[in-house]
């Protein structure tokens, strides 16, 4: 039995009382258990098939027991290090290394040490290496990634990864030759705005199963569902599901195994996080957190949301009070010496902002804390949970 390890995380009722507590000079992120719970809710009751949660949204540990507790039970784990990690927390969740491309050895220790059965192809060498290391081809489930049309998300992943319906048929053709169970997977891509791009995916899947003609054993469709940043026209998710649902009609397979690997839609509201202003040059900030710790996602080609903010000001008698003011555009920048330490786009802050107020990013779960760097000495890594 591997007891998750407790981490003791300081509670506080509110944002403002962590605040006014700590008035922390040090970046400071806030779990929101409830918001968990509530991601959670929308997939276990309105998708239609098994949530996977992509670990490397965030790997965190006291995240991925909060993503447990809100009744997660498969993950992700895309590399053999993620697989380490689930497992040395829980016992009774199931682990799918959905990854197409995996270090050599890797599958093989997986499967041998870990029990995974899950596993992503989109190459026949990669399908070759997968079945010498593990040497069971019966026992698993292999996923054929597809590629999906670009368009549809802010960050695209078909470039890198998935095949086409003709070499994707090919695969799975030897893939159930070699004994194993045949399956497709996609990924839209990431911050996926058109619900559309998963019924199109799905046609591409249908076509790719006619090409094979055979039964596939599951569809997983990927993650991509979007956070409702700031800057981004983000549909409700059970346009999402609605419309997935009507694509899966399509495929005339009643009862087949769905999946789904939401990373940050899992995620991204759970997670707030209290920064500090350093310093004001005219109209422009200095923070104690930048683009070398939590904001990298901001800086990626094509993105253009941003996180929404909350600006407060400490008075004498230590009380967190929103700071009032007109909103403006200010230019904000990290706190190492690179140039580059700037959020690409300007932030809407009240005009009387300066050194010792803070501004809570809201919706900053996802790809914030998973890509920081220890870049120039800068870290952030102080946790408070928010509420119960
Ligand atoms: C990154 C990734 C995910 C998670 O994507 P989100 O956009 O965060 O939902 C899921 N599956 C695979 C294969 C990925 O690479």
């Amino acid at each position: 039995m591997n007891a998750p390890t407790r981490i003791d995380i300081p509670r506080f009722a509110t944002i403002e009382k962590a605040i006014g507590a700590l008035k922390p000079v040090e970046p400071v992120y806030c779990l929101h258990p409830q918001k968990f719970k509530i991601a959670a809710q929308r997939f276990l009751e309105g998708f239609p098939g098994d949530a996977m949660y992509a670990v490397k949204a965030n790997p965190v540990p006291q995240v991925l027991d909060l993503v447990y507790a809100a009744g997660i039970r498969h993950f992700d784990t895309a590399s053999l290090g993620e697989v380490e990690l689930v497992r040395s927390r829980f016992d009774d969740v199931h682990c799918h290394f959905m990854a197409p491309v995996r270090l050599p050895g890797h599958a093989k220790a997986a499967f041998e040490k870990y029990g995974v059965v899950d596993y992503v192809v989109d190459c026949d060498y990669e399908l070759d290496k997968l079945i010498a290391e593990t040497k069971q081809p019966q026992k698993l489930r292999v996923f054929v990634r597809l590629a999906t049309q670009l368009g549809g998300a802010l960050l695209e992943l078909s470039s890198k990864f998935g095949t086409t319906p003709e070499e994707g048929a090919r695969l799975l053709k030897r893939v159930k030759e070699a004994g194993a169970a045949p399956c497709i997977t996609f990924h839209v891509g990431s911050q996926c705005l058109s619900p559309f791009s998963y019924a199109q995916a799905i046609e591409i899947t249908r076509r790719t199963v006619a090409l094979a003609g055979l039964d596939i054993a599951a569809l997983d469709i990927g993650g991509g569902f979007p956070g409702p940043y700031t800057n981004n026209d983000v549909p409700p998710y059970h346009w999402y599901f609605d419309t997935i649902r009507e694509a899966l009609a399509t495929l005339e397979r009643p009862g087949l195994p769905i999946l789904c690997e939401p990373g940050r839609a899992l995620i991204a509201e759970g997670l707030s996080l209290i920064t500090q202003v350093v310093l004001r040059k005219g109209d422009r900030l200095f923070l104690n957190d930048g683009t070398y710790g939590s904001f990298d996602e901001l800086t990626l080609p094509g993105w253009n949301a941003d996180y929404p903010n909350r600006v407060f000001t400490v008075d004498a008698k230590g009380r967190a009070l929103p700071l009032p003011g007109e909103i403006k555009p200010v230019r904000v920048y990290g706190p190492t010496c690179d140039t580059l330490d700037v959020l690409p786009r300007p932030q809407m802050l009240p005009d009387g902002i300066g050194p010792g107020d803070f501004i809570v990013f809201d919706m900053i779960g996802a790809y914030s804390a998973a890509v920081r760097t220890t870049f120039n000495g800068f870290y952030p890594d102080n946790w408070v949970q928010i509420g119960n």
